[in-house]
């Protein structure tokens, strides 16, 4: 009996603690869950336990707080309640909101100028992803006919995007320097900028797996640079013996909700007749017209939505199985080093931005 007392009391004095405490340290708390989440049940659990924390746990102040991963539901978990899930983050404030629920009314529920409008609030307020996935876009000229791509639309969205770090914008923006795509040609800044992309990654995936390593990077990269200091070239990451890194860099979870919602819902997949996606597996876009994206000039059995995704897969996966043309071609520049950089399969077989579907076909462009 007594022990039982001494139960109800201490479950008594626990709830009054909770009670007491204040609404904006419960908001604080709430918030940084929100943001942090590594799963929309991570945050969306705490709603359904009990009256206040659904109160306070749906506050403006915390669904403005939302990180990308509160999002990450699969695609055939998509209905009208994750909808207004979002919808109430996009009006609270959440630019990571605004860009998946941008992403995913503009590619799978094909309301494009919605979708487009929403990503355009958050590359407002700096969002890099936002940027660079409009960039993307304008390039294409997705959701429009073949006449309204805006090069140089794209390439200062790119350019905004890069600033901010966005690994596959510096990469694009390289390219079309490169190429003189969008802009005036530039080939040591586009090269300058293709090396900058290639640390980024590799940094990051260092710094992931194997922190100690990339002091050990850092020590070559400076000695390499010191040893080059009356030189002008450039060198690649080739040169340090890094060409055949597999490093997969983290997706966006909105990628994997748009691959495993074209997986199921796009009944033209596979047929010629169809619309196709991005050829690089963490991507997920889909063509909005027939023969929007950009073709491996080498084998044309590849297809892809940009330079950088066009890159990712070559370094990735295509490089073992695009024809054996191409492969042999960029074996003769590796060993006649034709380019003094060393990295002459992406600029053998990767570069080749004029290569769409309409245009003209044909091989490698060096
Ligand atoms: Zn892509
Ligand atoms: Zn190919």
């Amino acid at each position: 009996m007594i022990h039982r007392r001494k139960q109800r009391t201490t479950s008594q004095e626990r709830s009054d603690l909770f009670d007491g405490l204040p609404d904006d340290i419960i908001l604080s708390i709430l918030s940084r869950l929100c943001s942090t989440a590594r799963c929309p049940s991570d945050f969306v659990n705490i709603l359904f336990t009990c009256k206040r924390l659904n109160r306070l746990g749906l506050h403006p102040l915390v669904l403005s707080k939302s990180g990308s991963k509160t999002f990450a539901i699969g695609a055939k978990n998509w209905s009208e309640q994750a909808h207004r899930f979002m919808k109430r983050c996009v009006a609270a404030g959440s630019v990571e909101a605004c860009y998946t629920l941008g992403m995913i009314r503009f590619y799978c529920l094909q309301n494009r100028g919605s979708g487009a409008s929403l990503m355009a609030k958050a590359a407002i307020r700096s969002h890099a992803q936002s940027l660079y996935s409009l960039a993307v876009i304008q390039f294409n000229g997705s959701g429009g006919s073949k006449n309204q791509k805006d090069l140089r639309a794209g390439f200062a969205l790119c350019g905004r995007a890069a600033y901010l770090g966005h690994v596959d914008a510096i990469r694009e923006l390289g390219h079309c320097l490169q190429d003189g795509y969008g802009v005036r040609r530039n080939t040591a800044e586009g090269r300058r900028l293709l090396v900058q992309a290639s640390a980024r990654e590799l940094a990051s995936a260092l710094r992931a797996v194997a922190p100690s390593a990339l002091h050990v990077l850092k020590r070559q990269l400076r000695n390499k640079r010191e040893s080059n200091s009356n030189s002008s070239n450039l060198s690649l990451l080739s040169d340090f013996g890094l060409n055949n890194l597999n490093l997969p860099s983290e997706a966006h979870p909105v990628n994997r909700f748009l691959t495993e919602w074209f997986g199921l819902f796009n009944p033209d997949s596979g047929s010629d007749t169809g619309i196709r996606m991005c050829s690089n597996s963490g991507c997920g876009r889909p063509e909005t017209r027939r023969n929007e994206f950009r073709r491996c000039s080498a084998c044309g059995t590849v297809n892809y939505c940009s330079r950088a995704c066009q890159a990712q897969d070559w370094k990735m996966r295509h490089k073992g199985e695009c024809s054996p043309v191409a492969a042999a071609v960029v074996d003769a520049l590796v060993m006649n080093n034709l380019d003094g950089g060393g990295d002459g399969f992406d600029d053998a077989v990767v570069d080749d931005r004029t290569d769409e579907v309409e245009g003209v076909g044909g091989g490698p462009s060096e």
